[in-house]
């Protein structure tokens, strides 16, 4: 459940971003373009898709003075990116993260049009942004720059228009200051829907927390079973301990998973026989929500985590922590991409050659999505289901798509990442041509 002190200490749905990008020259923008070309050129893809999908419909930067405790007034850059609403409206998180800029915010946007395609989720894809330090601020001055923000997009949000949801650095305390801004600028109207990831007392769903880990345990141990690996067989590495690795790590060492290396921004901690991830999720709660001061295992560096030799690579932090410069290292027989956009494009070659399976983000973590679409589902029923009609649902949906890219990447004989892209292109691009020309 949210508690006040969450907001600053859980750090959002992944670990909240340092400035210290291990690669911030590589423009995540060119990376989703990559990708999209490349699966655009196997399908054939028409000229006017291929214009339309490389550009998003709309772009919104705003600058949000906010009064900070100590009286001065401090102005944020904040954006919201509409990729595409051809197949619905606009989903998709918003950010709070010093490495937030435009075209970090336009891959994100157009990544979300790809994963809710490849889910097969009735939606667009966009995302939000707005470039601060939420672990440097205070509850107040959060709640003052998430309201700023709020107000600012009011005209960019709506339940059939576009519906924000957490990201890394925002969580469900977030979301209930942006549903009830939206409720004050609407003259009391209240929508439930127009933002989802709410606290569940706000009209947030049950399994929401959890889903994007669970989804990438879902699709992880389908990975395993094509790779003819049994989980009890399998160690994991996962990088980041924020709402998505802490929730993959527990569920995957719940299926037997060995989790033997774990990681957030303050450090990285290795132990064989494999962490007792339930007793690290109490300590990490207990600790203002970081893994500072740990000693349950060794210390490691961020970098021995992502090259250590396990069957399970879990990035579950930032973009482009896997690059063509650590790329040949990578001893993993599987990746799956808990976080947006974690293997820069110019790394795909390098991991493709060493035959290591990729699940990648737009597979791996649309779990949350999901429900996300359930969470709005709900809120406009006004019917509610439990956490295990939630899983119920929302595994065969990640199951079937699972299944989908794992068709495509067999008929193609290309790598799944490419599959994920070549699936979600195609309907995106179907929808362009049954709405017509104008
Ligand atoms: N921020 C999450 C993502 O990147 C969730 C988006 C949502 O639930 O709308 O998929």
């Amino acid at each position: 459940m949210y508690r006040e002190s969450d907001a600053k200490a859980a750090g959002g749905e992944a670990k909240t971003a340092k400035k210290t990008d291990p690669a911030p020259h590589i423009n995540p923008y060119d990376s989703m373009l990559a990708r999209f070309n490349q699966a655009a050129d196997v399908l054939k893809l028409d000229a006017r898709s291929r214009a339309v999908l490389s550009v998003p419909e709309k772009v919104v930067q705003v600058h949000l003075p906010v009064a900070m405790d100590d009286g001065r007034t401090e102005v944020f850059e904040g954006y919201r990116v509409i990729h595409s609403t051809t197949m619905g409206p606009s989903k998709g998180g918003i950010r709070y993260s010093m490495n937030v800029d435009m075209d970090e915010v336009k891959a994100l946007a157009a990544w979300m049009t790809f994963k809710c395609a490849v889910v097969e989720l009735p939606y667009g894809g966009g995302k939000g942004g707005v470039k601060c330090d939420p672990t440097k601020m205070s509850i107040g001055e959060l709640e003052r720059l998430t309201r700023a923000y709020t107000a600012a997009m009011s005209d960019v949000f709506g339940p059939d228009l576009d519906i924000p949801a957490p990201d890394m650095g925002t969580n469900a305390g977030v979301m209930a200051w942006i549903v009830d801004e939206y409720q004050k600028i609407n003259n009391n109207h209240y929508y439930p829907a127009v933002i989802t990831g709410k606290p569940i007392e706000l009209g947030g769903s049950q399994g929401r927390e959890a889903a994007t880990g669970r989804g990438v345990m879902t699709t992880a141990l389908l990975g395993l079973q094509k790779l003819g690996l049994r989980p009890e067989e399998c160690r994991a590495a996962v990088q980041g301990f924020g709402n998505v690795g802490s929730f993959a790590a527990k569920l995957l060492s719940a299926q037997g998973v060995r989790v033997v290396a774990i990681s957030d921004h303050t450090g990285a901690f290795y132990n064989p026989d494999g962490f007792l991830i339930n007793r690290v999720i109490q300590y990490v709660k207990a600790n203002g929500g970081t893994l500072a001061g740990f000693n349950e295992g060794q210390k490691i560096t961020n970098e021995d985590l992502l090259t250590m030799d396990v069957e399970i690579l879990a990035p579950c932090a930032l973009e482009n922590v896997i690059t063509a410069a650590n790329a040949d290292k990578i001893k993993a027989k599987m990746i799956v991409e808990g976080a947006n956009g974690p293997v820069a494009a110019e790394a795909d070659d390098i991991l493709n050659k060493k035959g290591i399976f990729i699940i990648p983000d737009i597979l791996a973590n649309a779990g949350g999505v999901t429900v996300s679409y359930f969470e709005w589902v709900q809120n406009r029923r006004g019917h509610y289901w439990t956490e295990s009609e939630i899983n119920d649902r929302a595994d065969p949906i990640m199951s079937r798509a699972f299944e989908r890219v794992y068709q495509a990447h067999i008929l193609h004989k290309i790598p799944m990442r490419l599959a994920a892209y070549l699936v979600a292109v195609e309907r995106v691009s179907k929808g362009l041509h049954l709405k017509g020309k104008y």
